[in-house]
């Protein structure tokens, strides 16, 4: 035949295929392949959107075949993060620089305060779920091995976020005769042996089926209880109650029991809304600016720096020197030499920026007293009243711009030791927002000297 022998471990589609995926040697065409990649652009041409972008990118091609086939262990998993965190803020192999925000954090949604990466680890038990899933639905073509103990860990204890897999599958009643009455989850929100649990202690028949257990005679249901002594009387009451919840059962002779995955409003189960539930973002506060603070007029550099501002993860002084970057004798702010860098002071108490936000306003015929906080100050700007969501969006892009020419107008002067004078900053606000608009906003296309001169006529705040 002229067929060579291979052996086993062999390579497959660029990954170690055979050996044991709990060890490290598995994984690491893995880990390669994700150094590779990221070291192919160089961090410091790219700004942190920039990077933010490429390394979705990379995690959309990562080698999901391996991750939905094995666990990875946790060191791995822990590689790829921190690769992932050293990309994200600048580092590389020889260097790491300060990662601003905890990478938890930044796997967040945006509509929770983060960036969205993907959190390879969950993404992992999400992809392994679907065996799991299959399991139950299919209940064939699978194998008991050691690789198959791993699988059904997944999501019901074993592992860190439990029970998520357990918890998302509702059994679907049919005939009732794949249905554990005291065991599955078919009625309510768990086991009938956890909520009637007294019960269940003294039931003759825990593993009676709900077909065993639901007779029908002459047309009306019969329950066939088993008990291994008399009811006391509390107990009689826990009965009676079950008895009512058991009053809307109602058994189906031609179907069989099935599941239904109870995140999904089809009832099968996605990686996806797998992947949501194993992340369990809903503990986090909605962040409701998020589409203002990542819409698609502003350019992703400029949105994730707001992004940074509003956590106050940007290095000004105070934060330089809380992480002992700087030393403390030089804490003083570039403009008025008279008060701590900190962000409130660097965007809105120092007199410098302050003349630049109520020049802002004034442009726009507002005035107002303004917040000091960024988060604050900018539900403040964004909530401006009688606006439609077309023009707020387009609104929260003055707050950014002016945001960020502050940063750039105060890294002119610590770097430079340029003072930029506030009049050309409103300048540049001007045109640098009305460039953003104009090529991204099909629907906004004024002249520039109506912007300028009048931008109350181009968003309209009836
Ligand atoms: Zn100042």
């Amino acid at each position: 035949m002229n067929c060579g022998v291979c052996s086993i471990p062999f390579i497959y589609l660029g990954l170690l295929m055979g050996a044991s995926p709990r060890k490290k040697e598995p994984w690491k065409p893995v880990i390669q392949k994700v150094q590779k990649r990221l070291s192919m652009w160089k961090c410091k041409n790219l700004s942190f959107g920039g990077r933010c972008a490429l390394l979705q990118s990379v995690l959309d091609a990562f080698p999901i075949y391996y991750l939905s086939f094995f666990k990875a262990p946790t060191g791995i998993i822990s590689q790829l993060h921190s690769l992932f965190r050293s990309f994200l803020w600048g580092g590389n192999r020889e260097k790491n620089k300060i990662a601003w925000v905890f990478f938890y954090d930044v796997c967040r949604y945006k509509k929770f305060g983060g960036l969205g990466v993907r959190d390879v680890g969950a993404f992992n038990l999400a992809l392994l779920g679907k065996w799991r899933w299959r399991f139950l639905v299919e209940k064939e073509g699978l194998w008991h091995t050691m690789w198959w103990y791993d699988i059904w860990g997944i999501g019901s204890g074993i592992h860190v976020t439990s029970y998520w897999f357990s918890k998302g599958c509702v059994k679907e009643v049919g005939n009732g005769e794949n249905t554990m009455f005291w065991d599955d989850v078919w009625y309510g929100s768990s086991a009938l042996s956890t909520r009637y649990a007294r019960l269940y202690s003294i039931s003759n028949n825990k593993s009676a089926t709900l077909a065993d257990m639901c007779l029908r005679r002459e047309g009306s249901v019969v329950w066939n209880w088993c008990w291994r002594r008399d009811l006391f009387q509390w107990e009689e009451d826990q009965l009676q109650l079950l008895y009512l919840e058991l009053q809307s059962v109602k058994l189906f002779e031609e179907k069989f029991d099935g599941w239904r995955w109870k995140h999904d409003s089809g009832g099968s189960y996605y990686d996806k809304s797998a992947y949501q539930v194993i992340i369990n973002q809903s503990i986090y506060a909605d962040f409701s600016m998020y589409r203002y603070l990542w819409s698609k007029l502003i350019p992703s550099k400029v949105s994730s720096f707001g992004w940074r501002a509003i956590l106050d993860r940007i290095p000004t002084k105070q934060n330089l020197i809380k992480r002992k970057v700087l030393p403390s004798n030089v804490a003083s702010c570039v403009w008025c030499g008279l008060c701590e860098e900190t962000s409130s002071h660097l965007f809105f108490e120092c007199f410098y920026a302050f003349k630049l936000w109520m020049s802002c306003l004034q442009w726009f015929g507002f005035s107002s007293v303004q917040n000091n906080t960024i988060l604050a100050n900018f539900e403040q700007f964004v909530g401006v009243p009688n606006c439609n969501v077309v023009n707020r969006v387009r609104w929260s892009s003055i707050w950014l711009v002016t945001l960020w020419l502050i940063w750039l107008a105060r890294n002119e002067a610590v770097f430079c030791q340029k003072i930029m004078d506030p009049e050309d900053v409103v300048d540049l606000i001007k045109l640098r927002s009305w460039n953003w608009l104009r090529v991204k906003d099909l629907a906004f296309q004024y002249p520039f000297a109506l912007w300028s001169n009048n931008p109350f006529s181009c968003l309209n705040f009836s």
